[in-house]
């Protein structure tokens, strides 16, 4: 049987945390579906097509992965990918939480499904996405921080915002 899984985020925009745990999460499965979310709780600075289509330019080749968008409840939309498997990345402490919680939750509506989680490795620990827009709104420097592509797109978006400031 394929071993699907699902690796869901907001992706607001996908940082190199994030490519970090799709291609070490993509040597383990056969399948692994980067699931571009709308998050009910998080108002994302990036719209789902945009989100998705720097996805699609920094992850669409790694081997056995594919990338999708969707909205509404994981654990369905995981059962009709027919993924036994969510994958989360896990950052600090204040990651762990949440996390925890909404894997008992997932469980609980699910109980086949299992729910794994890769550690950051050390040089992505600090990043995220909410970071390095801050940083690149105020122009600073997101090398090493974000893909080619994604640097790009955000110094873009935030030269065009500034000129309409
Ligand atoms: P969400 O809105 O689901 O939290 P994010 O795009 O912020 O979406 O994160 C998606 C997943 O990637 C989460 O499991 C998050 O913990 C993980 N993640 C984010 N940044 C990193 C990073 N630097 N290293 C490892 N995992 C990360």
């Amino acid at each position: 049987m394929k071993r699907i899984a699902v690796y869901p985020g907001s992706f607001d925009p996908v940082t190199n945390g994030h490519l970090d745990i799709i291609k070490r999460a993509s040597g383990i499965f056969d399948e692994l579906i980067v699931a571009v979310f709308n998050n009910p709780n998080k108002t994302p600075t990036f719209s789902m097509e945009e989100r998705v289509a720097l996805m699609e330019k920094v992850a669409g080749e790694v081997p056995g992965v594919r990338i999708d968008a969707f909205s509404g409840l994981l654990n369905e939309y995981a059962v009709k990918k027919n993924a036994r498997n969510i994958v989360r990345g896990l950052r600090a402490l204040s990651d762990f939480e949440k996390e925890f919680q909404q894997a008992l939750m997932y469980k609980k509506l699910n109980p086949d499904l299992e729910i794994m989680f890769l550690m950051t490795s050390q040089d992505y620990g600090f990043l995220s996405s909410s970071l390095v827009k801050e940083i690149a709104s105020l122009g600073g420097c997101i090398d090493g921080l974000v893909p080619e592509p994604v640097k790009e797109f955000l110094i873009e978006f935030y030269k065009n915002k500034d000129q309409r400031n």
